[in-house]
């Protein structure tokens, strides 16, 4: 099995013109979600534990001394960060303001978030609580997570989830369960794609805890944007979708679920392009209300429209017929699948 990447990049449409509308909104969710819960002393070595004045917030952790491998990579990161013009020369270009630890265990609301659980024990995380420009990133072959931001915050859970995020899907990758990626900008796709799924691995982890707290929508967004902020501007510029939108957006419940809707949501768009191209779309226009340019809720009502008649097979051979090339190939298909009693189904959905 392949994914065309032009999937991705069509992704884009949708995503960018959210992204630039929210720009405002985006930096005052960072502003709330970097509010640090609990005071920590990270002037002293050893256990620290912080919790809100409520007890609902609690971060555990065990500070060690930044040794010299440590101090190399830190150095190298920064290093990198500025070739690629990290906006920020505060607290984080000092190797000094950088504190190092090897798990981190978050209790919210009684859920728990452990690190050790998501990484390889010899991993280490190594974070800078007074960075002045929010960033997270991870390098696998150096086996650490960069966090530039305070510990005790959603900000820094989210981030951290994320990094954690390119790590489960890089191991993915390796053991071959990736759907390789065909089409043209191939390396484009990737990052992109990289990021996707790093920031859905981060909701999908978090979802019980967030669902639950009035931060919610300001984790929701700010991984969406996450996504797009920290890889190359040319790929951010194509970035989109409403199958993103369509997974942060509807409730999630478990990892099935939300594939079978990911799934989904590719035929939609799939439908959504042969029926542009059709006779009948501009009929279909007539007599609804949206704007021309905004592609978005022409789309969205196309969803919509296609729920209501999603148990009505003559709806689909009148408005989506499968070509005879297609006819074909499903005729080629073995059966392997359908010996159940069953009755037959549209095979779109
Ligand atoms: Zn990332």
């Amino acid at each position: 099995m392949s994914i065309e990447s032009q999937k991705f990049f069509d992704e884009a449409v949708f995503v960018k013109k959210e992204a630039s509308e929210k720009e405002v909104e985006l930096k005052a969710v960072v502003e709330r979600l970097s509010q640090p819960f609990a005071e920590i002393d990270f002037s002293k070595e050893g256990l620290v534990e912080a919790s809100s004045e409520d007890g609902k917030y609690k971060l555990t952790f065990e500070m060690v001394a930044i040794d010299e491998a440590a101090q190399e990579k830190i150095e190298a990161e920064i290093k990198h960060l500025k070739s690629k013009g990290y906006p920020d020369d505060g607290k984080a270009v000092e190797v000094k303001n950088w504190r190092r630890t090897k798990r981190m265990l978050f209790v919210i609301d009684g859920e728990e978030i452990d690190t050790a659980k998501f990484l390889p024990a010899d991993y280490q995380i190594l974070f800078c609580p007074e960075a002045e420009a929010v960033h997270g990133s991870i390098a696998y072959e150096w086996r650490s997570v960069f966090l530039f931001q305070n510990p005790a915050s959603i900000l820094n859970l989210s981030i951290l989830m994320h990094e954690i995020g390119h790590h489960n899907f890089e191991q993915k990758k390796v053991a071959g369960k990736v759907e390789k990626l065909t089409g043209e900008n191939l390396s484009a796709a990737e990052k992109l794609r990289d990021e996707r799924e790093a920031s859905l691995f981060a909701l999908r982890r978090l979802w019980t805890i967030i669902k639950k707290q009035n931060f919610k929508e300001d984790v929701v967004l700010f991984l969406k944007s996450e996504a797009y902020n920290s890889y190359c501007t040319e790929a951010l510029q194509q970035l989109a979708t409403d199958r993103y939108m369509a997974h942060f957006y509807s409730g999630y419940e478990d990892e099935e679920r939300w594939e079978r809707q990911e799934e989904e949501n590719n035929q939609r768009l799939e439908l959504w392009k042969q029926f542009q191209l059709s006779e009948f779309y501009e009929d279909w226009k007539k007599g609804r209300e949206f704007d021309e340019e905004d592609e978005w809720s022409q789309y969205n009502q196309f969803t919509n429209w296609l729920d209501k008649n999603k148990n009505n097979p003559e709806f689909y051979d009148k408005y989506f017929p499968i070509s005879e090339q297609e006819q074909e190939e499903s005729n080629q298909m073995p059966d392997e699948v359908n010996n159940d009693e069953s009755p037959p189904v549209n095979n779109r959905w």
